[in-house]
């Protein structure tokens, strides 16, 4: 399942990140999910909670922000949100945008011990 890869890609940046701060343990983990990144956050969550164990992670709590999809448009240099899959600037209707958020998925911090 892509969710699965997600998340041993996840607790792999997160064990690299507990070495380079000299952390015992990992309490929680915020990312920023972007609605267009294909991610279910429901099979995430899944996913995390049976593969933090025995990880630095064990016992983290999991933190997910849903991300829309921001545009910024290069005709008429604004920034518009969108709530459907539609990249198409909603001032001037122009197609020549730039996506600037919502199509990832991001580790956005982490608490540690
Ligand atoms: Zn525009």
């Amino acid at each position: 399942m892509h969710e699965y890869s997600i998340v041993q890609a996840l607790l792999e940046q997160c064990e690299n990140l507990a070495k380079e701060h000299h952390a015992q343990k990992i309490t929680k983990v915020v990312t920023k999910i972007g609605k267009l990144s294909g991610v279910e956050p429901h099979l995430l969550e899944v996913a995390f909670e049976t593969f933090k164990e025995k990880t630095v992670c064990d016992g983290a709590e999991f933190v997910m922000n849903l991300q829309d999809l921001i545009l910024h448009c290069n005709d008429c240099k604004r920034e518009s949100e969108q709530h459907e899959i539609r990249y198409q600037c909603k001032y001037c209707h122009g197609t020549n945008v730039s996506v600037v958020d919502g199509e990832e998925m991001y580790l956005m911090s982490l608490e540690m011990e």
